[in-house]
């Protein structure tokens, strides 16, 4: 079957370059070859990335076994993964991210990363990190299987796939948050002439030598797309719609405990959560001391609206580009959980610590206050613990 580009944004750009290998699951829009029996499973964890992968660890941990088909024991579990192989989300990011440049990546449960060089690409690094921790803990995970659709049933879940359907007492959604890149919308998006693409198109600097680039949105990625883009680009505008808040390495404004506090009181209350850096600021590292020395953090408030040839400043005059680099997140890979109804009316999940408020059979991880590598671990913990007992496994 011929392949599809995914639905993303207007002006969005999808690379089709060799770097790009093998594409999972999500990016076909095709359903695939459907097997007709169901199959059970008492939980099924939806994704293996660092969230599904400390799930199933936990879960092995506690007892569960792998699904066996054919088979209908009690405490089963199986996770089901649209990647082609090991590394969820970390597979497909820049090459220029290296172990030096990420955030922070905390080790998976039992078994650790490893030594690496700070060169050495993130983008191959975690992923083989998975491989052997999936084949150290021998973890039941299918691939590529793209999960469409979770409907409540009368034992729990019904749950529609690439491979066939499969009936689980209770769900834990690990699906995090890559395959839905956010572009706001700005008048006259669709007119502009140049490049447009999202941090999930990046593939590094090279694209915009001596190019005029505009660099949109506050997070982390927008800063170390800056600091590898300036250098080689005719020039680099960086707009967003706040003051950056810069934390000197050391120096300690936000907790850790803090950060999960302030995520999980709104996420408690249903609202959409906030980016990670919205609650802790940008970190000062090396790599962008270096840019803030070069004037490369120059911010300027939002643009009011897109022209053909670029952006119209809140003063009023035209910064010319060539390519607007949308660094403005992500929202949470939630579509296949449509059919639950789970959306507040402030466009959130409405939870209670790692399970959805009212329904403690399914379970949000890397989402709100355990999207990050040291909030899976922990969410995997709570998550499972609280299931087994809820199911009555143990
Ligand atoms: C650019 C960037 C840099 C980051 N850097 C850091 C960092 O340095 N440190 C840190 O702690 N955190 C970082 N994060 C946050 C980071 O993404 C998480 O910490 C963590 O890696 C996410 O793990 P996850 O398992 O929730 O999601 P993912 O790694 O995205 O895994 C989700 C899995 O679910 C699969 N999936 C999705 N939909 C379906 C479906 N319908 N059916 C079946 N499978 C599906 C995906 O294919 C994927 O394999 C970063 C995030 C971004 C965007």
């Amino acid at each position: 079957m011929a392949r599809q580009t995914p639905t993303l944004a207007p002006g969005a750009w999808i690379p089709t370059g060799s770097d790009w290998g093998t594409h999972p699951a999500w990016l076909d829009t095709s359903s695939g070859a459907m097997r007709s029996e169901t199959r059970f499973v008492d939980v099924l964890v939806i994704g293996a990335g660092q969230a599904g992968l400390a799930a199933a660890h936990e879960l092995n941990r506690r007892g569960m076994r792998g699904f066996a088909d054919g088979t209908s024991l009690a405490g089963t579990y199986q996770v089901l993964d649209a990647e082609v192989r090991p590394g969820g989300a970390w597979q497909h990011r820049w090459s220029t991210l290296t172990m030096a440049t990420v955030n922070d990546i905390a080790d998976l449960p039992g078994l650790s990363v490893g030594p690496h060089e700070p060169d050495d690409q993130a983008s191959h690094v975690i992923p083989e990190y998975f491989t052997r921790y999936e084949e150290a803990f021998d973890l039941p995970i299918m691939r590529p299987v793209f999960v469409h659709s979770v409907h409540r049933d009368a034992g729990g879940y019904l749950v529609t796939t690439t491979a066939g359907t499969w009936q689980a007492r209770a769900i834990i959604n690990c699906t995090g948050t890559w395959s839905r890149p956010f572009i706001p919308h700005y008048p006259g998006i669709h007119s502009f002439a140049g490049l447009q693409m999202h941090t999930q198109d990046y593939r590094g600097p090279n694209q915009f030598t001596r190019k005029r680039v505009a660099v949109v949105g506050g997070g982390i990625s927008a800063t170390q797309h800056l600091a590898e883009i300036a250098p080689v680009a005719k020039s680099t505008a960086w707009f967003t719609r706040r003051e950056p808040q810069w934390i000197e390495s050391g120096g300690k404004l936000t907790s850790g405990l803090d950060v999960e506090r302030s995520v999980r009181e709104r996420v408690e209350k249903g609202l959409r959560p906030l980016s990670v850096v919205a609650a802790t600021g940008l970190l000062v590292t090396a790599s962008v001391r270096e840019a803030l020395a070069a004037g490369v953090f120059k911010r300027r408030p939002m643009f009011t609206r897109i022209e053909p040839d670029g952006l119209v400043q809140e003063n009023g005059k035209l910064w010319r580009a060539d390519s607007i680099l949308w660094a403005t997140g992500f929202r949470s890979e939630l579509r296949h959980l449509a059919p639950l109804k789970l959306r507040t009316k402030y466009g959130g999940v409405m939870m209670s610590g790692t399970a959805v408020a009212g329904e403690p059979t399914l379970h949000l991880l890397g989402y709100g206050p355990t999207a990050s590598t040291v909030g899976a671990r922990w969410g995997a913990r709570k998550a499972v613990r609280e299931l087994i007992k809820v199911l009555g496994i143990d």
